[in-house]
């Protein structure tokens, strides 16, 4: 396939990332099948990208022009099957291994030969997801980063049987976006969790054994480090289950103990306060 043969895409899980990755796919010209569990969530994901393209509007980067070309190229639905009208399919579900697996079995029935498959997974492995398929020369991970609309990079993650027609192919897809693509081999957490998750990790650590208050350590890592947000607020943005699955992931997957999830994150977890989703993380967001 070349990338000209492109035209739709399938993207399946609406959330943080899956209605990042549409909006940037359909701001390229692209086709886009939205699909997930109800209709009620994909209409809060259209909603989503519909604010987020106002913003880019108010910064004269798009026009009203533009956004309605954008939102009438997405379609939205519930039935996986859309797939099949497809050249590639990304998947952004939530990060759990069965999951995944189980709508990569149901894809390969549904797709036609020739249709790539990519996984925007934080940390499961692309190699073990790949098998699923059935097509594993076929299968990379992308990994795009949160919020997808304003962030350059993706992680292109090779598994041990990605082919390198799938690999120069996506890399030139990703170019297109106007994303930087940079080339890793899939090894738990692959780069940017791999030293993201422990800092955040030990964030957690750092304020579950008083070293400091949210506020403190966050403006260490500002200030001292110039990271433009604090590791708490970084871990709110991104969703304290995700860094906690991500931790799992890494701790199991490359069996040392320096990877084990900080008690306090999973104990946050448990009580439901997983960051800027839920109104409640390390800080408050009900207002
Ligand atoms: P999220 O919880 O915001 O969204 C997950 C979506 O998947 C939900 O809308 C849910 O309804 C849907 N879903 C679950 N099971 C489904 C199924 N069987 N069929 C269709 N849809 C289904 O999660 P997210 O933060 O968007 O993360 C999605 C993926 O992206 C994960 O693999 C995560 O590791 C990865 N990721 C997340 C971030 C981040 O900052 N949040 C960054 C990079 C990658």
């Amino acid at each position: 396939m070349n990338l000209a043969d492109i035209k739709t895409i399938t993207i399946v899980g609406c959330g943080t990332m899956g209605n990042g990755i549409c909006q940037v796919f359909a701001t390229c010209g692209y086709n886009v099948n939205l699909v997930d569990i109800d209709q009620e969530r994909l209409d809060r994901a259209v909603k989503a990208i519909s604010k987020s393209i106002d913003r880019l509007i108010k910064k004269e980067k798009l026009t009203e022009d533009d956004k309605t070309a954008i939102l009438g190229r997405i379609k939205t639905g519930t039935d996986l099957k859309v797939a099949a009208d497809s050249q590639l399919v990304v998947e952004a579900v939530t990060e759990n291994l069965p999951i995944k697996l189980d709508i990569f079995k149901k894809l390969a029935d549904i797709c036609p030969p020739e249709v790539i498959f990519a996984s925007n997974t934080s940390s499961l492995p692309i190699t073990q997801l790949a098998t699923a398929t059935g097509r594993p020369d076929q299968f990379i991970g992308m990994h795009f980063m949160n919020p997808v609309p304003m962030m350059k990079l993706i992680e292109l993650i090779r598994g041990i049987a990605t082919s390198d027609e799938t690999y120069r192919l996506i890399e030139e897809l990703a170019k297109k976006l106007g994303k930087v693509p940079v080339e890793v081999n899939d090894y738990p957490g692959f780069i940017a969790n791999r030293l993201l998750m422990p800092m955040i990790n030990e964030a957690v650590y750092a304020l579950m054994e008083g070293v400091g208050t949210e506020a403190a350590i966050d403006e260490v890592m500002k200030l001292g480090m110039a990271h433009p947000m604090g590791p708490l607020t970084l871990a709110d943005f991104i969703g304290l289950d995700v860094c906690l699955a991500i931790m799992e992931v890494m701790h199991e997957g490359l069996g040392d103990p320096k990877y084990r999830p900080c008690p306090l994150l999973k104990k946050m977890v448990q009580a439901g306060y997983l960051g800027r989703k839920s109104g409640r993380g390390f800080y408050d967001y009900s207002s």
